[in-house]
């Protein structure tokens, strides 16, 4: 058994860091656990990206961002456990909470800050025959360096704010940027759409691949 935490964190995205800060400035010994091998959760997916949506916090590209958030977030120095996932949770009759990892530790708490998002993080597949064996190679689910697209033709399959986003940041680097979008409108940020539709992207509605 290890020893008693006041709060345990599950999950290390924006919502678990900013949780672990707060935790620690109010004076508790917090505890934060992440499935994966960094904290930052689903802004890890794109690094490059512009983030223009947070409260304070002027444009900032993700990795810049994730790296503010961890800075705060081990201000009052967490227990922090990374390549953990939380398989099984169970309350003690005194109330207390023994949480059981893939590891088979037990981690124990007087309570839990449950911040796992969408879950453990896994791209939705495009469901095409065939479309894994090109999967890496010309088909990907993250943008890890927009390099990879410089003067290439690219299509972008989605509607909301992530493919969006990722649409008017591939103007400057691609040779040609094409949306493919099931709906007849996006329902991304009104601004990012109209950038994208007054510069020179082919915009493919009530389509889909
Ligand atoms: C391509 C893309 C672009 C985006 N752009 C923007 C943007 O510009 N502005 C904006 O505001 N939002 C944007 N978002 C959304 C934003 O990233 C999410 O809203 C945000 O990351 C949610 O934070 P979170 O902490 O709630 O969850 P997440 O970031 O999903 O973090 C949850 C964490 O919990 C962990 N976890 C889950 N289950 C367990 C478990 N059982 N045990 C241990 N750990 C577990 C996961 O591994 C994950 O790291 C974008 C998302 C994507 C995919």
């Amino acid at each position: 058994m290890t020893e008693m935490f006041d709060v345990t964190i599950i999950g290390g995205g924006p919502a678990g860091l900013y949780s672990a800060f707060y935790s620690g400035l109010r004076g508790m010994k917090t505890k934060l656990i992440e499935s994966q091998s960094k904290l930052g959760g689903k802004v890890l997916l794109y690094p490059e990206k512009m983030i223009w949506d947070v409260g304070g916090q002027p444009p900032v590209p993700g990795h810049t961002f994730v790296k503010q958030l961890v800075v705060q977030a081990l201000t009052f120095e967490p227990t922090v456990c990374l390549d953990t996932k939380v398989e099984y949770v169970e309350k003690t009759a005194d109330k207390h909470f023994l949480i059981t990892t893939n590891h088979g530790e037990i981690h124990e708490t007087k309570s839990i800050i449950l911040a796992v998002g969408g879950g453990i993080i896994h791209p939705k597949r495009l469901d095409c025959p065939g479309a894994e064996k090109f999967e890496g190679e010309t088909l990907h689910y993250t943008v890890p360096s927009l390099k990879l697209f410089y003067q290439k033709t690219v299509v972008v399959s989605g509607g909301g704010n992530g493919a969006i986003d990722w649409a008017v940041e591939l103007l400057d680097i691609a040779k040609h940027v094409i949306v493919v979008y099931r709906q007849e409108d996006f329902p991304a940020h009104e601004a990012q759409v109209e950038l994208l539709r007054k510069r020179n992207a082919t915009i493919l509605l009530n389509s889909t691949i």
